[in-house]
């Protein structure tokens, strides 16, 4: 007899009472298998899919489109008997037909993410939402287990979490809803019609996974499960005899060594396609399961996911070829130099097994099947770690080869955290080179590890004991053989017997600074070379210019006990910066501040303060004080440090000869064993008729001339738009002078990134007119009565009626007096040609400063200078440009510290930014100072942050945080968790930080 079961109307809520049919999916008649959706209804929440456990035959009566029906009423029926399209009234109705109800066009599915390649099914941890929450896109709503770590999903749209909610626990499939995501609270299921653990999701609700385009979805792996690639150069095997393959499938069947006899092919009229034959090579689970299985009596539990990834690869592992040699290390040595460094013996040992297997690469290479070899130089080592819960992770350490320890202690700090708790992103724990095993804290005396499919080689660590500590490494016999792993061993003992060779280095990068060096000097007892040459000298060592790039050079040398003359063309020291530079111009700055500051008081309720009155005369008076009280500090700091100061013109008559043009008396001649030469780089003029001839006259200034105005000008014609002339033009607007700045490129500010020299010269352009692509023509007349004249982009030409022209063309070493060429000295252009060591062609000879180019700016000079005197003292040192910084004193103020994504990528580093406008910033809201942004570039492999970009008020200030960032090599997550005081600008740093890491973590699986 026919079995008969009711499809009644669910109740989903306690509020509702009834339901819409809004469709039948199915006929009556029609054969219905379980998990089929059979009608959509309307309920007091959302349309919702009906779908039904049960297979049979759909049969009516059918519920009307439109009907509503009571809660518990019967929609239609199932019957076991196909061609019963109608229940008789009379029929007995056996029991209701399970139904699910899954929200229906309401939301977009968010489904269990595939993780890595052997994820095949997840455990839901935790919800961090609930139905009915706000979500916005790159919120994390759930975390799960997958078979290597607790991950956070994150879902990329905006909407409401709804139901059905997978219960925490349960297991879903890869590609499998989880929840939903609707976009109108109303539509949000919180019936509690939940995917309860036990239920089968995957049995039943057949959702496809989002396709990769879809807005809402969960990062998708970034390997296939199955890899279909052809792209080695191996002939395509032959066609299978009677049978068609595409010529793809025969190259894919070479790469991967399948016989295409046999195959069942899915293509047309069962062509066999590539797909069939990389589905032919068999997963690491079936891998597993061919392997013969013994019958264990008693009543096993399922494995978790975790569990059973580990069982499958340890299994796969069985088709390695392994062997085992153990050599016995002395570990002391290495130990006691980490912890002089503060750096884990762990990556202590990971760095000497690096760099030992610089003579072995092929300890750091894998089998590929079939026959093929990866020989890669990426040493990106698994170590493995303890987890909280008793297991084994093994996080990977990245690009040994390559990072300073330093840098390694800090990848690894972080890694071991998360790793303790499972929380490894996939890329931190998929495809070691080489794997790490300790267990000699555990005590074991001798142990041997299983190496997985994808390395060759792994490294088990024992316990001390008598003879020193066994090392022993399990190698694939099909990439290495015992003699290979027995000379690296001897090798890594070696390294890590004898430290010292390797452990200093590994921290200098080939960048550091003198005080680096001689913080990693100090830590050892070998005694540093001085390169300067021995002999009956005048003096050991000559700085000639006493700027920021001479005088920092000298004191260091003095400092470490060198007698130094330092000679310099200027009654004190402090060069173009104290007298022509920084220090004048910044002095003008603050005052123009005041001015600009007042006339916001009115917007934050100060009003009466909006008409300050410029007093030139004190402005210069307080300027001029500012620099003869710091003239006189710096000359007394130097003599006080005894270097011999002298007034007077340096030329080379030797390579180690300089003749002394002194202001007064005879020109004199001294000996000296090195030189350091930091003459810096004067105003440079271009010949535009009239600027040279008129700068004796004073109407056309330079940077080195503009320091005697009786009065701010009335009228400035400015030439150039590079960050000289950006800051007097401000400075003067402020001051209440009309300015024209006249610009031969396309771009004022083009050293400046790109896009805050955008924004910042919008800024500007409503303040001052530029013309950019402008053709100077001519600078005549007297001070008081300059005409400018100029043709613009189109070869219109203007005349500007002006007091003054400034020309802030830029600046160009001059060393057309020293004799260089009787020292030996090259040039490269007009800048003396220097190392990254700061060491000329003639090596007893330095150069620093703006005489070498590059940045034109006093810090740089200073750094450069005691780079010059590091390596003069034997303690080596570099100077990295990619970490130096400049502030322009505009307002807002622009500034950088590092790399920006351009320069990055130009340099081959994979960059990436974020970027938050001031406007969001409390304390910017409150000051009035919105205008602006902060930018901050990290390297994405390591996390590292490379790079600051400012334009923002107070930019002076907040750039040292930038500055130590990216000195200090912080990461991300250290930058992410400081605490920033609030309400303060700094916080956006970490806002920043948080923002990328996120950003990041979100597009790590895509
Ligand atoms: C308007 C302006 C604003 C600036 N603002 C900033 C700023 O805000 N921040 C910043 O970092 N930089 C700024 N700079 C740049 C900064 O001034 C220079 O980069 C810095 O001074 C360079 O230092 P230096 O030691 O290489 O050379 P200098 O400072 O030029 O010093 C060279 C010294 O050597 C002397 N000398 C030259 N030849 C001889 C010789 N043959 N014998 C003896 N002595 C000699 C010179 O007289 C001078 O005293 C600014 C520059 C200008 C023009």
């Amino acid at each position: 007899m026919s079995q008969h079961y009711a499809i009644t109307m669910p109740q989903l809520s306690d509020t509702m009472t009834e339901g819409v049919v809004v469709t039948w999916e199915k006929q009556a008649g029609d054969r219905v298998e379980r998990g089929d959706i059979v009608a959509t209804v309307e309920t007091d929440k959302a349309i919702m899919d009906v779908e039904v456990f049960k297979a049979g035959y759909l049969a009516g009566p059918l519920a009307d489109v439109g009907a509503t029906i009571a809660v518990g009423a019967a929609l239609g029926y199932i019957t076991d008997t196909a061609g019963d399209v109608a229940i008789a009234a009379d029929e007995v109705v056996e029991e209701q037909a399970q139904t699910e109800m899954i929200p229906h066009h309401a939301g977009t599915p968010v489904v269990m993410p595939q993780l890595s390649d052997t994820m095949t099914e997840g455990i839901v941890v935790t919800w961090e939402k609930q139905p009915g929450d706000v979500i916005k896109r790159g919120d994390i709503v759930a975390t799960v287990e997958t078979d290597k770590a607790i991950m956070d999903v994150e879902v990329f749209q905006d909407g409401f979490l709804s139901g059905p909610i997978a219960d925490v626990g349960s297991v879903i499939e890869v590609g499998h809803p989880m929840a939903f995501i609707v976009d109108d609270a109303a539509k949000a299921n919180d019936t509690g019609v939940t995917i309860s653990a036990d239920h089968k999701v995957k049995d039943t609700h057949k959702v496809a996974p989002p396709a990769v385009d879809r807005p809402a979805h969960i990062p998708m792996p970034k390997a296939a499960p199955v890899q279909v690639s052809a792209e080695g150069t191996l002939p395509p095997v032959g066609r299978p005899s009677g049978r068609q393959a595409s010529p793809y499938a025969r190259k894919v069947a070479a790469q991967l060594g399948v016989n295409l006899t046999g195959l069942a092919g899915t293509g047309p009229a069962g062509v066999i396609v590539a797909a069939d034959v990389a589905r032919a090579r068999p997963s690491m689970q079936e891998v597993a399961h061919s392997l013969p299985q013994v019958d264990v009596p008693g009543q096993g539990r399922k494995m978790t996911s975790m569990e059973k990834a580990v069982s499958h690869a340890m299994t796969a592992s069985l088709t390695l070829p392994t062997f085992n040699v153990t050599m016995n290390i002395d570990t002391a040595a290495l130990t006691a130099a980490a912890k002089a460094k503060k750096i884990s013996v762990t990556v202590a040992i990971a760095k000497a097994c690096s760099v030992a297997m610089a003579k072995f690469p092929r300890m750091n290479w894998a089998y590929q099947p079939v026959d093929k070899l990866v020989e890669r130089d990426n040493h990106d080592f698994g170590v493995a770690v303890m987890s909280n819960d008793g297991g084994l992770v093994v996080p990977i350490l990245h690009g040994i080869e390559k990072k300073p320890l330093e840098a390694l202690q800090s990848d690894w700090t972080e890694l071991v955290e998360r790793a303790r708790v499972r929380k490894l992103a996939p890329a931190e724990y998929s495809n070691p080179s080489f794997t790490i095993s300790n267990m000699g804290m555990l005590g074991v005396s001798h142990f041997t590890a299983i190496p997985t499919p994808g390395i060759a080689a792994i490294l088990a660590i024992a316990a001390n004991g008598s003879q020193g500590t066994p090392f022993t490494i399990t190698g694939d016999h099909r990439v290495l053989n015992g003699a290979d792993v027995a000379l690296y061993l001897a090798t890594l003992k070696q390294t890590i017997e004898a430290p010292e060779g390797w452990i200093q280095g590994s921290g200098v990068r080939g960048q550091g600074t003198a005080a680096e060096t001689v913080a990693g000097a100090a830590a050892t007892t070998s005694v540093p070379v001085s390169p300067i040459p021995e002999g009956n000298w005048d003096f050991p060592v000559v700085v000639v210019g006493g700027g920021p790039g001479g005088e920092d050079c000298a004191r260091d040398l003095a400092d470490h006990g060198v007698r130094v003359m330092m000679i310099n063309n200027e009654p004190f020291p402090g060069g173009e910066c104290l007298w022509r530079g920084c220090i004048p111009s910044k002095a003008w700055r603050a005052a123009a501040d005041v001015i600009r500051n007042r006339a916001h008081d009115a917007d934050m309720g100060v009003d009466g303060t909006n008409t300050p009155k410029l007093n030139w005369e004190q402005v210069e008076k307080h300027r001029r004080w500012v620099q003869s009280s710091r003239g006189e500090m710096a000359l007394k700091a130097d003599k006080g440090m005894k270097i011999d100061v002298r007034e007077g013109y340096g030329e080379f008559v030797d390579a180690h000869t300089l003749k002394i043009t002194p202001v007064e008396g005879e020109p004199y001649t001294i000996s000296f064993g090195a030189a350091v030469i930091a003459t810096g780089a004067p105003a440079f003029v271009p010949p535009i008729p009239g600027a040279r001839e008129n700068l004796a006259t004073g109407g056309v200034l330079t940077s080195d001339t503009i320091w005697n105005l009786a009065s701010p000008p009335k009228k400035l014609g400015i030439v150039g738009g590079g960050v000289i002339g950006v800051e007097m033009a401000q400075i003067f607007r402020d001051f209440g002078t009309e300015v024209l700045m006249l610009e031969r490129h396309e771009r004022i500010l083009a050293e400046i990134e790109e896009e805050i020299g955008k924004v910042l010269v919008a800024s500007l352009e409503k303040e001052i007119t530029v013309v950019t692509s402008a053709d100077i023509k001519e600078a005549s007349g007297k001070p008081g009565k300059m005409k400018l004249r100029y043709a613009n982009k189109e070869g219109v030409e203007s005349v500007f009626d002006c007091d003054v022209v400034l020309m802030a063309t830029g600046k160009r070493p001059d060393t057309s007096r020293l004799g260089l060429d009787k020292a030996g000295v090259a040039l490269d252009g007009a800048a003396i040609k220097v190392d990254a060591r700061c060491q000329t062609s003639a090596p007893h000879i330095y150069a620093a400063g703006d005489v070498i180019g590059g940045y034109m700016l006093a810090h740089t000079a200073a750094t450069q200078g005691r780079v010059a005197a590091s390596n003069l003292l034997g303690h080596g040192g570099e100077y990295d440009q990619d970490r130096d910084c400049a502030v322009t004193f505009s307002r807002p103020q622009a500034g950088f510290v590092g790399l920006s994504v351009a320069q990055a990528k130009a340099k081959g580093i994979d960059a990436v930014e974020a970027k938050m406008p001031m406007s969001i910033d409390a304390k910017a809201m409150i000051t009035g100072e919105t205008e602006g942004m902060i930018k901050l570039v990290a390297d994405k492999a390591s996390g590292r942050i490379i790079g600051v970009h400012f334009l923002a008020d107070h930019t002076d200030t907040l750039i040292g945080t930038g500055v130590t960032m990216v000195a200090g090599e912080m990461t991300l997550t250290q930058v992410a968790r400081a605490i920033f005081p609030h309400p303060t600008q700094t916080e956006l740093f970490g806002e920043l930080a948080r923002r990328l890491l996120n950003r990041l973590r979100r597009t790590a699986n895509k």
